[in-house]
């Protein structure tokens, strides 16, 4: 990621744990002091990586912090349980946070850093699909108000992104399903060639093996980085191309009731009806869904909702960020690899485009 003095590594490794006390020396040479905050779901691997830094690395003093599993611990109680923690067993502005987890832990330990001692260094570790593909990199860290989510947080950057395939290994299907929604994401709105090789790879993917998950993960964060090199704080509007499905997918997820549907499995439906739209409103051809409704379908992921409830959805999507004058906006494909932010959409688009895919 090239944020001028911000800049920082991704390394992705399939050689699991024992890379990564290198990796660390090299992001971070002056190291004496780590806090490791990991998701309670991978306590034993968080446990290694301790282990292996502090063998390979003796000088350093590695304390270790676990947060509860799930969207609830994106809380004010559990960021002070944490910096209390921290300042415990002896932080200082020196130390460096280091997440372990998917992108809950890695938003909320990410905040934890920006705020203790008024920002320190941190290292993500992500452990889900997601967070490798997405939440891990561009540095946006933060905690969920019962009004919103990520309603108080903060821009700041990871000085590392290590991330270990293997660790993958227990993430259950499902989540690992719905983490390819955001890396066929990133073929509609940045690369062309990426989904054609997804198209190809698809069922290769969904087993996971090795190579071809590498690829995917490189090449979607290769997508992700490019566009926070763009525009790294939501400035200029280039980083909404991110939420391609999205304005869909938060009102689906809201209107489900949180957890029917994982945000992957939201965000596949969205891109369907995103897609829909365009094609309405005659800004691409009827092939581009085609393609992804098979690319979709390959990865296991789903395409329609038949639940969709039109008149629930559309109060929420007006509280999309992207309204303006009260009228919707959305990011809609005009071909492989290029999206735009389209705005002044009717109403009536929208609903047909919802009734498309239930
Ligand atoms: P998550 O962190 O809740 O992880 C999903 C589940 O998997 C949890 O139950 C967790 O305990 C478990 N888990 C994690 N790693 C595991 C492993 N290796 N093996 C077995 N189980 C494992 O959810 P997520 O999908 O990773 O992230 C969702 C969060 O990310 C949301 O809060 C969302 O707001 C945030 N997010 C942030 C950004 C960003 O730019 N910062 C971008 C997208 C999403
Ligand atoms: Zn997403």
């Amino acid at each position: 990621v090239d944020l001028g003095q911000r800049s920082y590594p991704i390394e992705i490794t399939t050689a699991a744990t024992e890379a990564f006390p290198a990796s660390v020396s090299k992001a971070l040479p002056d190291l004496t002091h780590a806090v490791l905050i990991h998701d309670e779901a991978v306590e034993s691997y968080a446990a290694e990586l301790q282990q292996k830094l502090s063998d390979i690395r003796p000088s350093v003093r590695v304390d270790r912090v676990d947060v509860p599993s799930g969207e609830p611990s994106k809380s004010f109680q559990q960021l002070q349980r944490l910096l209390d923690a921290m300042l415990a067993c002896g932080a200082d502005r020196r130390s460096v946070v280091i997440a372990v987890g998917g992108g809950v832990v890695g938003d909320l330990a990410g905040f934890a850093a920006a705020s203790f001692a008024r920002g320190i260094r941190f290292v993500q570790v992500p452990t889900t699909l997601l967070a490798m593909v997405d939440s891990s990199v561009g540095g946006k860290t933060g905690i969920n108000l019962a009004g919103g989510k990520n309603m108080v947080g903060a821009f700041w950057q990871p000085h590392l992104v290590w991330i270990d395939t293997q660790v993958m290994n227990t993430l259950p299907e499902r989540s690992f399903l719905s983490g390819l929604a955001e890396v066929v994401k990133y073929g509609v709105i940045d690369d062309a060639e990426f989904f054609c090789d997804l198209e190809r790879d698809a069922s290769a993917l969904v087993q996971r093996q090795d190579a071809v998950l590498r690829q995917a993960i490189e090449r979607s964060c290769q997508s992700k980085a490019r566009v926070v090199n763009e525009d790294e704080r939501e400035t200029s509007g280039r980083r909404a191309i991110l939420n391609y499905g999205h304005t869909f997918a938060h009102a689906i997820e809201a209107t489900a009731g949180y957890g029917t549907l994982l945000h992957g499995e939201a965000v596949s439906i969205g891109m369907q009806m995103a897609a829909s739209l365009a094609i309405d409103l005659g800004l691409c051809e009827a092939d581009l869904l085609t393609r992804q409704t098979k690319l979709l379908l390959d990865c296991g992921l789903p395409v329609r909702f038949p639940d969709a409830d039109v008149q629930a959805m559309l109060p929420v999507m007006m509280r999309d960020k992207k309204v303006e004058h009260g009228k919707l906006r959305f990011i809609l494909p005009r071909k492989l690899g290029q999206v735009d932010l389209v705005g002044d959409v009717d109403q009536a688009n929208v609903v047909k485009a919802i009734h498309a895919h239930r």
